[in-house]
């Protein structure tokens, strides 16, 4: 069983196991009961392995990790309570008080937060570079370099990293590497394909695909695993049973929304290229994008998620965003709807010395509607914003 749509119809479920069932049941339990005073005995000393808490391993929660670990292409996989916990378990994994990490520029705005507010304070330092840093990477690290976090495309300016690239630094230092790849999904790229060893995902966004849970996902080789998977059940980073049988549910889908997500995408993309008052559109699935040919060698495809200039400043964002009808200003993304955040909103404000963030910044969203109603949207916001 190798391919895509098939993994994830039935990979890692067997419905003998729950009487039949052609779904898998929610075991909306917390703790399990053992037969025998001996069969606890065998479960401590590691002879049997079985389910004892939920916060440790749930039949439900399983299923998920299987099928997540075979469509990355590793070799196991944990399910979180939400993508930041995914991320920073990540890290903490692998790093101690004194320790140097490196990270991309332009990464989402809590993993950034984490890495530049919060670690400092056990005396962990974080360098961010650039994405033309990446050329001369071997500069950047240090002794006690442990981990590089990357992201790619990233968020909000949607900068492309060479991953093939980064893994083979990496590896000469004996540096562990961590990708956030909620935005490309299993179904446009694989990251442990081109060496790298940890990869994250919100599966708040694509992948459970109706904007209705929190969660996150790690996926890498078992040993690895084996210490993220610690950092969950010592913080209680585990995600419910619903919560991951949702995730399943979404999963189902996720090539048939991915395929419309990006056709949709391209042609509001080109749209609004096309527009007089848009400055600049930054999305990696266009040819106008400096980092097109890098990204069509490592992704699938594109997802639908991508920022744009428009003319002006912050007078006119708020024209356009109050003149939208079907677009929703929200945060997040990744879901059936389409949505809208300004730029302005989305990063902390001591982030804007070092990178440019520019106020007239929007981040879009391209959902599953029909594209005619999408386009009639902006063109009707267009023409009410710059009258
Ligand atoms: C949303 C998001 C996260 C965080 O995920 P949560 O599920 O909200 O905790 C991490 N990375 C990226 C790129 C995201 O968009």
């Amino acid at each position: 069983m190798e391919k895509i749509r098939t993994i994830i119809s039935h990979y890692g479920e067997n419905p003998q196991n729950y009487l039949g069932a052609i779904t898998p049941p929610i075991f909306e339990n917390s703790n399990f009961a053992f037969n025998s005073y001996e069969e606890l005995e065998e479960f401590y000393l590691k002879k049997i392995n079985r389910y004892i808490y939920t916060r440790e391993s749930n039949p439900t929660i399983e299923i998920l990790e299987e099928k997540i670990a075979k469509l990355e292409n590793g070799e196991s996989a944990k399910a979180f309570a939400a993508g930041v916990n995914a991320i920073t378990s990540s890290i903490l994994a692998f790093i101690k008080s004194g320790d140097h990490i490196l990270a991309v520029k332009s990464l989402y705005n809590p993993t950034y937060e984490f890495l530049a507010n919060w670690l400092n304070k056990f005396n962990i330092e974080t360098t961010f570079f650039d994405v033309k840093d990446v050329e001369n990477l071997d500069n950047f690290i240090k002794d006690n370099t442990k981990i590089i976090v990357l992201e790619s495309p990233t968020s909000f300016l949607f900068e492309v990293l060479d991953l093939q690239k980064i893994s083979n630094i990496a590896k000469k230092y004996g540096i562990i590497t961590i990708i956030d790849n909620t935005w490309a999904t299993p179904y446009f790229q694989n990251p442990i394909d081109f060496g790298i060893d940890i990869v994250v995902h919100s599966s708040s966004k694509y992948i459970s695909g109706h904007s209705d849970i929190i969660g996150g996902l790690v996926i890498s080789k078992e040993k690895f695993i084996r210490k993220i998977e610690k950092e969950r059940e010592l913080r209680g980073g585990n995600i419910g049973p619903f919560e991951a049988w949702l995730i399943l549910r979404g999963l189902r889908t996720l090539p048939l929304r991915m395929e419309t997500h990006q056709k949709n995408a391209i042609d509001v993309a080109k749209y609004l290229e096309s527009q007089n008052k848009v400055v600049k559109v930054h999305y990696p699935a266009l040819p106008s994008h400096p980092q097109h040919n890098l990204a069509k060698s490592q992704m699938r495809g594109f997802s639908g998620v991508f920022s744009f200039e428009i003319e002006g400043g912050e007078k006119e964002v708020r024209k356009f965003l109050n003149n939208l009808r079907l677009f929703k200003i929200a945060v997040s993304w990744g879901g059936y709807e389409s949505l809208i955040f300004p730029g302005k909103f989305a990063f902390s404000k001591e982030r804007k010395d070092n990178i440019r963030f520019p106020d007239n910044l929007l981040r879009i969203s391209i959902g599953l509607e029909d594209l005619e109603d999408l386009i009639w949207d902006l063109e009707t916001a267009f023409r009410n914003t710059y009258k």
